[in-house]
């Protein structure tokens, strides 16, 4: 890693009056970097609450998207415009307004991996961390529309009880992670506890010993005696998890669970971001990400019950470097 790019960097963070935030699934160096790791909601609420007037926003389009819902103030950078998320993508705005309308009085719960504009769509936003509770809190007299994820909503089902209208989308990065995986792993460390992430499929899940969301994870693995887990998500966890718990192995439950949106994020990207602000200058470098007003009130209404509903949600974003 050159030391002039990250001196170059920080020099323009503190120009810019800025902070870097990263995500659990981000490369390491980038995670190295960071102000800020953690999952996408609690660095969004990070981006809130801090005094920086720039966040530069490592991690796919949704997740800077809702920064600048809860921040509109704020200039949100995302240091490559084309690190999208195909599962937030799987839905659109009109198919949802089509779903409503064939389920007219259905509350609509949507997962914050979707776009601005379903969000602001959607009566109630939630994590893979809350999911669970969001849903336990709506009247059992209603019919609730789910979406995008078909995975997560599928163990919301199974914890609730209750029947939800699921949209079928999912994550590419964890429905490659296989039941083979899972008992190949197992096999070699017999010892080892299995975490899996929500958005795995079925088979996955019930192969597991524990269903968390990444920041779950953390804690988990922080609470636990146990000194080897077999991690069922996108592979850049492990590393905010050896970092956290040095003496403790980690092993991915598969290696081909590499998100490429999160991994279009580079040292050079981030500096080229702090320098133009705009993303115009250097071929597929930042863009600066804002929500037309209109969206952004209705998104943020969604946003607020999440938090209505789940107040007991605290964040757990880490300094970098205080594991
Ligand atoms: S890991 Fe899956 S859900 Fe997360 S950004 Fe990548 S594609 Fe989207």
């Amino acid at each position: 890693m050159s030391e002039q790019l990250l001196e170059k960097i920080e020099r323009l963070k503190e120009q810019r009056k800025a902070v870097i935030l990263a995500h659990n699934y981000q490369p390491c160096e980038i995670q190295d970097l960071a102000d800020f790791c953690g999952d996408s909601l609690e660095l969004s609420i990070k981006a809130a609450e801090t005094d920086a007037e720039v966040i530069v926003f490592c991690g796919v389009r949704f997740m800077a998207e809702t920064a600048a819902i809860l921040s509109p103030e704020k200039t949100i950078l995302l240091p490559d415009k084309f690190a999208g998320c195909p599962l937030a993508d799987m839905i659109t705005a009109e198919q949802l307004r089509q779903l409503k309308q064939q389920h007219p009085g259905a509350p609509v719960v949507c997962y914050v991996n979707s776009s601005a504009e379903v969000k602001a769509e959607s009566d109630y936003c939630c994590t893979s961390a809350n999911a669970v509770d969001v849903v336990k809190s709506l009247p059992t007299d209603k019919e609730i529309i789910f979406v995008p994820d078909q995975h997560l909503g599928r163990f919301v089902e199974e914890r609730t009880g209750r029947k939800l209208l699921l949209w079928p989308g999912y994550c590419h990065v964890h429905v490659v992670i296989t039941e083979e995986d899972i008992k190949n792993a197992k096999a070699q460390y017999p010892d080892a506890i299995v975490m899996a992430h929500p958005e795995c499929t079925k088979p996955v899940k019930e192969l597991s010993d524990a269903i968390l969301s990444t920041g779950q994870m953390l804690h988990y693995v922080k609470n636990s005696k146990a000194k080897q887990f077999i991690v069922a998500t996108e592979t850049g966890m492990i590393h905010p998890l050896k970092k956290q718990n040095p003496t403790v192995k980690f092993i991915a439950a598969s290696e081909q669970a590499i998100c490429p949106n999160m991994k279009k994020i580079t040292l050079e990207k981030i500096l080229w971001s702090l320098e133009d602000m705009q993303g115009s200058r250097k071929a597929g470098s930042a863009s600066r990400v804002a929500v037309p007003e209109q969206i952004r009130i209705k998104a943020r209404k969604a946003l607020d019950r999440m938090v209505q509903i789940f107040p007991a949600w605290q964040g757990c974003s880490r300094k970098a470097g205080s594991q």
